[in-house]
């Protein structure tokens, strides 16, 4: 039985460690301590990084030198050992992994899809999607286009309904007060917005999120939706979104993003 769990780091962070018979992953260690303090005296057998940046990336030297083991990940980054890309496929804790590539908030951004057979022959996805979707919300698009983005999220709502969906920061709450502003007459945001706050006031995380979840209330997965599209024309200073295509709305939803 696989267990995932998230260790906090830096201010909003989420470190993801996957435990095994015995084995332990982390993905994306911003920070070497807090994954000392998680493990204990248990070894670390690998790291997975999803991109380049620093809150990703900070604790791989420390955690390499400490532990010798692997770092798979993009090939441009430092410290990477074993060079990963789009369309790998191997075994990670002796279950089947695949790497896709989701460029947008950076062009080096990987995907990491870890699929668990139950032994009734269900299969549960686990997605660790780094900064490209988050719940209720998506990254910033610091290095590709908004046309790539909007792809890369919409490739990764082709996995199943119920795949579980690790993001790499606790951003919920921000992410649903912006999904409401935008989409204010849709109920599952309402809905989730109070489950979310009842589960941070306990101290715990908004996440794992699923696919099903972010379809229902994620404005950036939305776009067609006619309110959102109405929204995203509104902050375009457009009567109407007529003659707008679902990446002139997304862009728009991801500028007032960017200001909101
Ligand atoms: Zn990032």
């Amino acid at each position: 039985m696989l267990s995932v769990t998230p260790i906090p780091a830096l201010s909003d962070n989420y470190i993801w460690h996957l435990e095994k018979d015995g084995e332990h992953w982390v993905v994306d260690p911003g920070e070497a301590e807090p994954v000392y303090d998680a493990l204990q005296d248990k070894a670390l057998n690998g790291i997975l990084i999803t991109h380049h940046h620093f809150d990703h990336t900070g604790g791989i030297k420390a955690l390499h030198n400490h532990y010798g083991c692997p770092v798979l990940g993009p090939e441009s980054i430092k410290g990477v050992t074993n060079p990963i890309a789009g369309g790998d496929t191997f075994l990670l804790l002796g279950l089947p992994i695949e790497v896709w590539d989701i460029p947008g908030h950076t062009l080096d951004h990987l995907a990491l899809i870890l699929k668990e057979e139950s032994p009734d022959g269900n299969v549960q996805p686990h997605l660790f999607c780094g900064d490209t979707l988050f719940a209720a919300g998506c990254g910033r698009i610091f290095e590709g286009t908004p046309k790539q983005m909007l792809h890369s999220l919409q490739e990764l709502t082709t996995l199943p309904k119920h795949t579980l969906v690790y993001c790499a920061h606790e951003y919920t709450l921000g992410n649903l007060h912006f999904a409401h502003t935008v989409e204010p007459g849709n109920s599952a945001i309402s809905e989730r917005l109070v489950q979310s706050q009842t589960l941070r006031q306990a101290g715990r995380a908004t996440l794992p999120s699923t696919i099903a979840k972010e379809l229902a209330t994620n404005p950036f997965l939305r776009c067609q939706i006619a309110e959102v599209a109405q929204s995203g024309a509104h902050h375009l200073g457009r009567d109407t979104y007529e003659h707008l295509d679902e990446v002139e709305i997304f862009a728009s939803l991801r500028d007032w993003k960017d200001h909101f």
